[in-house]
């Protein structure tokens, strides 16, 4: 973030505005709906300034702008037309020592002034920090039709009744659920079509039941979801909304914080990863956590790496749920195998290449691949190995003892749909000298499949170990 997005008390706070034009009367328009005490200084007014004036919602100034003028202010918007003057302006804000913002100029700007949708009290601010006014614009546009103006009175409405709910309902968990409820059921919708005299009664009866509710004991759930290999695009919708409903999440190696930043702001995050060779969390003291959390009323979000049942041990983690009998739900996700190939440009089957596909891992139980050679080398089939990286040594030697052609076309994908994919192709028996190196996480797909890749036009970019922007390689 280049900027940090603060929402100002301003109610009758002095502001001084060089400029009576356009741009001028777009900035005051903002801060005099936000309640600032407003002065312009610019020899005349356009039609809308003029009108504030007469309505005294602002004070006109014709006088040339001085040090005095900034005087008790506590910031500073240039927005003439004339350019010395706003740089007049900002040598003074200097001088005075307040924040200023030069219409047009981000170099001189301490503040940005963002775009606004107003459903106040509700108040969403676009910014793209100077870089796109313009696209701003458009996603103010798009924000304007998405939110109904209704939801101000539902946020001011939710505002009257928020210190009785804290009174009442003391435990935060039961107070989510409250105004879960509140904001995504009849309530909101009595409110929308101005009925607020029965969403009042509604809310008062939502209230009750909570209270008699908690006074039952609240058992918790547990969410596994998969979050897919990286891209976090690649999410389901259900994955994202219980994300954003969980209270407290696991998350392991395989998450990125491009997903982790879309789980719920406050809830807590528990790290439960493990490298490779190393088990931070035992799996046993995973499912425990599970069931822990879960019989304290929380509502735990597992996250997974790609597919929670796709060598992700989520069915360890639900059996222990089972026994204790806590509800819980399973998430599908993008497997690693599914978005390595798409994102790579190698499909893993083809009419002409592969009738099948096989999906191991070259982690066996003690470490080692324990691997069925003779099904692996079969013709007109796609091997995928998940976890096969520090073991393809052995695994190739194994691959050619059982008859393997030593040519067989191979692929690396190294953070596959992440940023920095890396792609690494060449012949079976080179592969182990090519992916010397190769970063974790990583998968290993085999078959004439492979040579595809060369020849999909619709991917860009060279076929052979580079780099690829994973937005660059999907489909056009
Ligand atoms: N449940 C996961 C797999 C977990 S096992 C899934 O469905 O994808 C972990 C292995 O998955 C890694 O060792 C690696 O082989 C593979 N993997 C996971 N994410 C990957 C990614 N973004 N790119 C390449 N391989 C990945």
């Amino acid at each position: 973030m280049n900027n940090l997005p603060l929402f100002f008390a301003m109610k009758d706070r002095p502001v001084v505005i060089a400029g009576g034009g356009l741009a001028a009367a777009r900035k005051a328009d903002l801060m005099v709906r936000a309640g600032c005490a407003v002065t312009i200084v610019a020899p005349s007014l356009n039609e809308d300034l003029a009108m504030l004036a007469s309505e005294d919602r602002l004070i006109h100034k014709t006088s040339p702008l001085t040090a005095d003028d900034l005087t008790d202010c506590v910031i500073a918007v240039g927005a003439s037309e004339d350019g010395a003057i706003n740089e007049h302006l900002h040598q003074l804000a200097k001088t005075v020592g307040i924040p200023v913002n030069i219409v047009d100029r981000p170099d001189l700007c301490d503040f940005i002034m963002p775009a606004v949708v107003d459903r106040s009290p509700l108040l969403i601010a676009v910014s793209s920090g100077g870089a796109a006014p313009l696209l701003t614009r458009i996603l103010k546009a798009r924000f304007e039709t998405l939110i109904p103006s209704a939801y101000g009175r539902l946020a001011r409405f939710a505002g009257d009744y928020r210190a009785r709910v804290r009174d009442t309902l003391p435990r935060a968990a039961v107070r989510l659920r409250f105004w879960e409820r509140l904001f995504d059921g009849p309530i909101a919708e009595q409110l929308f079509s101005g009925q607020e005299d029965q969403a009042r009664e509604l809310t008062e009866k939502l209230l009750q039941d909570v209270v008699t509710e908690t006074g039952k004991a609240t058992g918790g759930e547990v969410y596994l979801v998969g979050a897919g290999p990286g891209d976090p695009d690649l999410l389901t919708f259900r994955a994202l909304r219980l994300m954003q409903k969980a209270d407290v999440v696991l998350y392991d190696r395989l998450i990125g914080d491009g997903i982790l930043n879309l789980v719920r702001r406050d809830a807590e995050r528990i790290y439960v990863g493990k490298l490779p060779q190393e088990h931070a969390v035992p799996q046993e003291d995973i499912s425990q956590l599970l069931v822990r959390l879960a019989l304290e009323g929380k509502r735990v979000l597992r996250l997974k790496g790609g597919d929670p049942f796709m060598f992700g041990r989520g069915g360890e983690e639900i059996q222990a749920l089972a026994e204790k009998g806590i509800p819980f739900q399973v998430i599908p996700g993008v497997t690693a195998a599914n978005g390595c190939a798409a994102y790579a440009g190698i499909p893993l089957t083809h009419r002409d290449h592969a009738q099948s596909c096989v999906f191991v891992t070259g982690h066996g139980k003690d470490g080692k691949p324990d691997l069925n050679w003779e099904q692996l080398t079969q013709p007109r089939q796609t091997v995928v190995i998940y976890m096969g990286l520090s073991q393809l040594p052995g695994i190739v030697d194994g691959l050619l003892a059982h008859g393997a052609g030593a040519d067989t076309p191979a692929a690396v994908v190294e953070n596959g749909t992440r940023e920095g994919q890396r792609v690494i192709t060449g012949p079976l028996q080179d592969l182990p000298r090519l992916a010397d190196g190769a970063a974790s996480p990583a998968l290993v797909i085999i078959g004439d499949v492979v040579t595809l890749r060369n020849e999909l036009s619709w991917f860009e970019g060279e076929a052979d170990s580079e780099t690829n922007d994973p937005t660059d390689a999907k489909p056009r």
